[in-house]
């Protein structure tokens, strides 16, 4: 353990070896088409520099983030063996930062498109891009005027090399819904009028599961690779990445009739042994979350509501409790990052983005802290 993490009220564990897994079998489930990684916020909280270097490592060579500061971090910790595309689209005026990095703006309106014809035709070079279709979700991208303006302008893209065509689905985590074949459809159709050496891609995580239809040339996973279940109602083929752990901080023995914490929200009826641990909603645990922490293999009911910077939980069953100073999890094997999403009334992607800068982030094996 580093020696943050010994100081540190609460350790997020990462287990790059978990994450370059999940690459290697989303490569696999999504044989024919490039495998690349999403790594935008930060790669969803588990750190885009360590992350990119596990997967370049193991054979990664286009990654994706959002924006062009995230893209300037990641090459820090990668170099400029890869392939980094901007899905956030260029700022006006950062045109040479993208090339001078080497990361290639994924271009999402018409007038983006004009403005990078313009710099190309100025420098007299060519300029790498990625265009965006909207296919459907109406969020991001060209629209189908847009492309069809593009395919009748003979010089709609002169100076402008472009590397890649995509779309985004609104609905892949429901493989049932209908607008995700309409979604295909559409993009397959729209993909026609553009350069034909342009690779294709259409699918995240959730995407590579719903076909080999819907993989083309490149696929675009974030979530899978992170442990989340990219179709939550079905079992999760992916390997948790993330750990949780937190320190005891204090251990009292109260007698039955003692109310717990703001609000007095719980009351014990018996007498009670409960351990107050070192983290809270400040850390990304989501407030609405009342569920438990492990300490070897038992659970530990929450006991009363979660504070800013502590959680008190029953320890009171334990047949072998924590100490002070020994820590517990939160996330681990018996409570994933989904389960927490889904007490909290949310997707275990905003769980693992959200979560805190205050506690340290130790990268290995050692996931079993306190198991
Ligand atoms: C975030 C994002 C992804 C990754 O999606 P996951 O559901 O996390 O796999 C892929 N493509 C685009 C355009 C995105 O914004």
């Amino acid at each position: 353990m580093s020696a943050a993490a010994l100081r540190a009220g609460a350790i997020l564990t990462v287990d790059l070896d978990a994450v370059v897994a999940n690459w290697r079998l989303l490569s696999k489930l999504a044989e024919g088409a490039e495998c690349a990684a999403v790594v935008k916020a930060d790669a969803y909280g588990l750190g885009a520099g360590r992350v990119g270097v596990a997967l370049q490592a193991a054979g990664c060579r286009t990654f994706f983030v959002a924006h062009l500061e995230e893209g300037l971090e990641l090459r820090k910790a990668i170099g400029f063996s890869s392939r980094v595309f901007v899905l956030n689209g260029t700022p006006a005026g950062t045109e040479s930062e993208f090339l001078n990095s080497v990361l290639i703006p994924v271009v999402n309106t018409a007038g983006e498109l004009a403005a990078w014809r313009d710099h190309a035709r100025e420098k007299g070079r060519s300029m790498p891009v990625a265009l965006q279709l909207d296919t459907g979700m109406s969020r991001l991208g060209l629209s189908h005027g847009d492309v069809a303006e593009l395919a009748g302008e003979p010089m709609g893209l002169s100076g402008l090399s472009v590397e890649l065509v995509m779309s985004h689905l609104a609905c892949a985590d429901a493989p049932a819904h209908p607008a995700n074949g309409r979604q295909r459809r559409a993009f397959a159709k729209l993909r026609t009028v553009l350069p034909r050496r342009a690779a294709s891609s259409l699918a995240n995580s959730a995407g590579i599961l719903l076909g080999p239809e819907f993989r083309f040339d490149l696929v675009r996973p974030g979530a899978a690779l992170y442990g989340i279940n990219p179709v939550p109602d079905g079992s999760n083929p992916f390997r948790q990445a993330v750990t949780l752990s937190t320190r005891v901080i204090q251990i009292r023995e109260v007698p039955a009739g003692t109310s717990v914490g703001y609000g007095h929200a719980r009351t014990v009826e018996r007498q009670s042994r409960l351990a107050t641990l070192s983290l809270g909603y400040a850390d990304g645990w989501p407030r609405a979350a009342n569920m438990s922490a492990f300490y070897k293999g038992q659970a530990l009911l929450f006991a009363g509501r979660v504070s800013m910077d502590s959680i008190v939980v029953d320890a009171t069953d334990c047949a072998k409790a924590p100490r002070e100073g020994e820590f517990v999890s939160l996330m681990c094997r018996e409570q994933t990052v989904d389960d927490v999403a889904r007490a909290a009334g949310t997707i275990g992607y905003e769980i693992l983005t959200r979560l805190g800068r205050r506690f340290a982030r130790d990268y290995g094996r050692h996931a079993a802290l306190a198991a």
